[in-house]
């Protein structure tokens, strides 16, 4: 193996948003950081590329809003910075059942965390969105003003810019198959399948999909996270319709609870088409995928029809793209110290369970923090903690069990 020549004070694994926002936190503070990446940068094969992702700090967990409420602050610095736009602001609509535990638990935490927000019936959700949205008699609605779509592909690739510009190197095609102590040099070597090998003081982990495979190599330690395959869907808007879901109109990011947990957001990347998804997929292999679309059956069809009542083609969806999620058992996210011989010298993140593109930079600014100083301020990590799953392999223990991994 022939080292890269250089040393660095943190070697960044994976350039999802992750890793992405990681390096760019970090080149901005001046440290001296290298992003490395096993395929190309802004390639499909992990979970932040595409066209849009909805941003909400509506949840049922009262630890993820204030983690909401700082990442929107950081994508609006960091658009500045750049100099064009990757977050399209709008509202965030939830809606689902009376008794849903789970949306019930979300406007419980918009109380307890003075998040502005109206409970609506179904008549003012008329009213609220003028007769766009319908929502059966039994249902109500939550209606915020934190909300809007991101560009993934676009937002990826600004971090990277940005982390350049701050001065970080970038590789890519550099798969890492080993991270190791270094009893030579002192720090952390990360050992590549080509050959080469990298030296750094520190290390961060953002492998997404990966991450079960390369801690396992690294630790021998099994962490429970489980690809999905899973499959967006954009829909036709019939004709005189296409104004109603638009930003521009008000149209909001929008969750509906139960089962299926479908999520949507405004008209906005393809014209005259709307993205509506379940949440949820299948098990899959992210070294051998069979890119077979997940099945949608009919809930979907009869769930556009009961909500957009015959402005929305609603038989077949006319584009499908795949993506992979990252699944912990409890839904939340893993973001830790890897500990044993690495001590604080190796943070790890991962796990985030298809909801974790909107916090990607809050998440990494934690990094930065954790792997930096030691430690990050201003957030709760207990519930982020590797070791959660020895305590109780369900994780985090939630009142609201109906909901559990089901929302983006
Ligand atoms: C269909 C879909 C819809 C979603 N909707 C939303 C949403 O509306 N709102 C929201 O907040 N979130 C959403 N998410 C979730 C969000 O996109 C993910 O949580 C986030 O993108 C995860 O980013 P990551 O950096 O952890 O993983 P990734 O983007 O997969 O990045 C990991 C990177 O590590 C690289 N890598 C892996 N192993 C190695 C190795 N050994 N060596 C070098 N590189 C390696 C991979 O190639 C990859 O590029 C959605 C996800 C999907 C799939």
């Amino acid at each position: 193996m022939e080292y890269s020549g250089e040393h660095f004070d943190v070697i960044v694994i994976g350039a999802g948003i992750m890793g992405s926002c990681a390096a760019y936190q970090m080149a901005k503070r001046g440290k001296k950081v290298i992003l490395l990446e096993q395929f190309d940068f802004l390639h499909q094969r992990g979970s932040s590329h595409g066209e849009s992702r909805t941003i909400r700090c509506t949840y049922p967990e009262d630890y993820y809003s204030d983690m909401v409420i700082e990442s929107s602050k950081l994508w609006e610095e960091a658009e500045s910075e750049i100099g064009y736009r990757v977050y399209f602001k709008t509202r965030q609509f939830d809606m689902g059942p009376s008794d849903d535990k789970s949306l019930r638990s979300a406007i419980e935490t918009c109380k307890s965390n003075s998040i502005p927000h109206r409970v609506l019936d179904r008549k003012q959700v008329l009213e609220e969105f003028s007769g766009v949205f319908e929502i059966p008699e039994n249902w109500v609605g939550l209606s915020t003003r934190l909300g809007g779509v991101i560009k993934p592909t676009k937002a990826v690739s600004m971090f990277q810019t940005l982390a350049i510009q701050n001065g970080a190197v970038l590789r890519d095609y550099i798969e890492v198959n080993d991270i190791k102590r270094d009893h030579e040099r002192g720090g952390i070597r990360v050992c590549s399948k080509n050959g080469t090998m990298f030296s750094g003081n520190k290390c961060v982990v953002t492998v997404g999909a990966w991450m079960k495979k390369l801690v396992k190599t690294v630790t021998d330690r099994v962490l429970p996270v489980q690809p999905l395959h899973t499959t967006i869907c954009y829909w036709r808007i019939k004709e005189g319709y296409q104004e109603n879901f638009s930003v521009d109109n008000g149209f909001p990011t929008f969750a509906s609870y139960g089962e299926p947990y479908i999520y949507g957001t405004p008209s906005l990347e393809y014209p005259g088409l709307i993205k509506i998804a379940v949440h949820g997929g299948y098990p899959c292999d992210p070294d051998n995928r069979t890119w077979v679309p997940t099945l949608l059956g009919n809930s979907m069809s009869s769930w556009i029809e009961g909500r957009f009542a015959g402005q929305i083609e609603s038989v077949d969806p006319v584009i499908t793209q795949s993506c992979m999620y990252s699944m912990t058992p409890d839904g939340d996210f893993l973001i830790d110290f890897l500990g044993g011989e690495f001590g604080k010298d190796v943070v790890v993140a991962g796990g985030f369970s298809g909801h974790g593109f909107k916090m990607g930079p809050v998440v990494g600014r934690i990094l930065a923090d954790m792997v930096l100083n030691g430690e990050a301020k201003g957030v709760e990590l207990k519930y982020f903690r590797l070791d959660r799953f020895e305590e109780n392999p369900r994780g985090n223990v939630k009142e609201y069990e109906d909901q559990v991994n089901s929302y983006a």
